[in-house]
Order: C-alpha cells, then sequence, then structure tokens
C-alpha cells in the first residue's frame, strides 16, 4: 500500500490522481490532500477519501473547511507555509505535486529533502529550479517520476535502457488550436479560442501554455534536468494527433516510442505504479481509427515561447525562472483580456532582458528572480494598457 499526499487535488491532475486512487484502493490511499483555493470540492474529496490531513492554501477559507470537517479524524490547517512542511509526515510514500506554477517548487524541495518518491505534475518546479532540484534529489536519493504525458513517454521508452546511450530525445507537440495560423492571425486570437485544445482536457493555465508553445518550451527545459540532456539533444516536432507521446533516438539509430490515446490517467498511473504496469479498464487505442500520423517542424517564429525557452536553455542561470514568472503574469493578463495573445510571448522576451543575469543561482537568487520578473512584466503590461487607451 502506497500512501499518497496529494499537492493540488483540486486540479485537472489531482482529480485524475484521485480517480487512479479510487479504482485501486488495495494499492494506493491517500495521507494528505491540498487545495489552493477550491475548498467545496476538497472537502468532498477529504469526505470520500478520508486522509488524515488536509490543507487549504487561502486562509481565508480555512472556516469552512475545517467547520466541515469538525465531526472527523481529519486534521485541517490552511496556507502555503503548511503545503510546504505536511510533505514531511513519516507516513508519507509519495509525493504527487500536481499544483500550478511556481507555487509547487517550495514543497517539492522539501519532499525531496525528506527522500520521499516525487510524482512530478508540476512541471515549473524543474523549470525554474532544474539544477538546483535535481543536485538535491541526487543528494537525498528522491526519485522523482514524471506525470506529464511526454516525459512519461520517454521515461517508459527507457526501462531497460540504463547501459546505453541515447542519441536524443523528441518530445511530441499537438501544435495546439492555432497551429499553421500567420503572425496577424495570432493577435486576433480570444479568449475562447485559446481555452479550446483539440486534443488534451486540462487547467486553464496549461491550456494557455499549450496555445502558445509555452508549454513545450518549459517541457524541452523540463526533459533537460529529468533525463540529464544537452539542449541540442532535445527536439520538438508537431503531431497533432496526440498518439505518439514521445520518442527517445539511442546511439544505434532505434527510436522507441510511447503511443496511447491522449488520457493523462496513464501517465499518472505509470508514476504511482512504477515499476509495476497497473491493468485498467481506459479506452484503448485502435489503429483504424487513426490511419494517418503527421510530423512537422513547430513554428518558433510565430510562437516565440518556444524559441526563449531554448534561449533559456543555452544561457542556463536564472533566465528560465525569469520565463516561468513573466509567463504567468502575461498568460494571467491575457486570460483577463489585458493584452493580446501574441503580447505573451513579447513582453516574456522582454521581462528576460530586464531581470538581471544570475548564472549560478541558488535558491534565494531564484525567489529574487522570480519576484523581479513579476514586477518588470507587471510594470510592462499597465504601460501598454495605458498606451492603448
Ligand atoms: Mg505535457
Amino acid at each position: 500500500m502506497k500512501k499518497i499526499a496529494l499537492l493540488g487535488s483540486t486540479g485537472s491532475i489531482g482529480q485524475q490522481t484521485l480517480d487512479i486512487v479510487a479504482s485501486n484502493p488495495d494499492l494506493f490511499s491517500v495521507e494528505v490532500l491540498t487545495a489552493n483555493n477550491n475548498a467545496n470540492l476538497l472537502i468532498d474529496q477529504a469526505l470520500k477519501f478520508m486522509p488524515n490531513v488536509v490543507i487549504i492554501g487561502n486562509e481565508t477559507k480555512y472556516p469552512e473547511v475545517k467547520e466541515a470537517l469538525s465531526e472527523l479524524p481529519i486534521k485541517v490547517y490552511a496556507g502555503c507555509d503548511a503545503i510546504a512542511q505536511v510533505v514531511e509526515m513519516g507516513s508519507i510514500d509519495t509525493v504527487v505535486t500536481a499544483m500550478v506554477g511556481y507555487s509547487g517548487l517550495l514543497p517539492t524541495i522539501r519532499a525531496v529533502k525528506a527522500g520521499k518518491q516525487i510524482a512530478l505534475a508540476n512541471k515549473e518546479t524543474l523549470v525554474v529550479a532544474g539544477d538546483l532540484v535535481t543536485r538535491l534529489a541526487m543528494e537525498y536519493r528522491a526519485e522523482i517520476l514524471p506525470i506529464d504525458s511526454e516525459h512519461s513517454a520517454i521515461f517508459q521508452c527507457l526501462v531497460g535502457e540504463a547501459d546505453n546511450s541515447v542519441e536524443k530525445i523528441i518530445l511530441t507537440c499537438s501544435g495546439g488550436p492555432f497551429h499553421g495560423k500567420s503572425a496577424e492571425q495570432l493577435s486576433k486570437v480570444t479568449v475562447k479560442e485559446a481555452l479550446k485544445h483539440p486534443n488534451w482536457d486540462m487547467g486553464a493555465k496549461i491550456t494557455i501554455d499549450s496555445a502558445t508553445l509555452m508549454n513545450k518550451g518549459f517541457e524541452v527545459i523540463e526533459a533537460k534536468w529529468l533525463f540529464g540532456l544537452k539542449p541540442e539533444q532535445i527536439d520538438v516536432v508537431v503531431h497533432p494527433q496526440s498518439i505518439i507521446h514521445s520518442m527517445v533516438q539511442f546511439c544505434d539509430g532505434s527510436i522507441k516510442a510511447q503511443l496511447g490515446l491522449p488520457d493523462m490517467r496513464i501517465p499518472i498511473q505509470f508514476a504511482l505504479g512504477y515499476p509495476i504496469r497497473i491493468k485498467n479498464s481506459l479506452a484503448r487505442f485502435n489503429f483504424t481509427d487513426h490511419v494517418t500520423f503527421t510530423f512537422t517542424t513547430p513554428d518558433t517564429k510565430n510562437f516565440r515561447n518556444l524559441a526563449l525557452s531554448y534561449e533559456a536553455l543555452n544561457k542556463g542561470g536564472n533566465l528560465a525562472c525569469v520565463l516561468n514568472a513573466s509567463n504567468e503574469i502575461t498568460v494571467k493578463a491575457f486570460l483577463n483580456e489585458k493584452i493580446s495573445f501574441t503580447e505573451i510571448a513579447k513582453i516574456n522576451e522582454q521581462v528576460m532582458e530586464m531581470v538581471p543575469f544570475v548564472g549560478h543561482p541558488e535558491l534565494n537568487d531564484y525567489m529574487e528572480s522570480d519576484k523581479s520578473a513579476r514586477i518588470y512584466a507587471e510594470e510592462v503590461i499597465q504601460k501598454r494598457l495605458k498606451t492603448n487607451i
């Protein structure tokens, strides 16, 4: 029986993780549930899964959660510090990090230092501080298992290949809803259009990141740290069918791929069950339903975020952290209809030039860089709003 702490239980990955737990009560139990804001769903989940501890990030919602669970033997806490602390609990085997954005960094570092197994869905942790987090994971012998579908695919292709050398990996990319659109067309994209992903059903932040190719850029960075690769060993290919989830090319030219229907429950289940594959009754892929697989090069000219990620990887230091922080602000501004779709990448690029470069950042430097990138991004947005009026 594996005991799980699920950080970000009310989001898309969090809910699907609980689906897997519910389908496999003899394999998994929930020790901790945390959510940022959605108190109602957190309460429902706590009543169903009976964890030992429940934490709500937003402290103003504490009384509501506490009251709803007061009759039960569940400890209720609130705030980000509590979330970062709880991962150290002795009874936890695996920490599933499914929260959104930068907020995943500190709890993940605490979990790594406590030597916990990490099932990593919060890719921003490795984007922001991949160097630090992977160094700590080695030092504290904390295993990091990817949940991101592309990285799960690569991880699955690498099983049994420990002694063999990888030439490169090929991350597949659906291209998002706007693949093939011109700069002119992209500048007029609405929030509603951007929130419709052709293949995957995900949260709002990652859906916009998929549409701008920021998500793919982050995945390139995530792959570098997870698999110890050089930037030039990571290719991206647009595969709109989203059936091949990614590939590994070995030193003999052989390519291994992992395929399946786009359903996040498969990579979540693989991470939770690893090294065992767990039988399930999810829908199966059928080759005769998908007779055409296509592959094209991503458009890094009109989708600048992908190019910015390679730039951040090549230059290293705090640049990816800055890109992530700026992007959290610009995506929010786009969702609030303050900036256009194409301004997301434009402002990200500006902010990368504004924040002072730190070559070998430690945790404090990352925290500082994150803070100043957010301030600069807000400033650029305010300036643009003023000139647009
Ligand atoms: Mg992915």
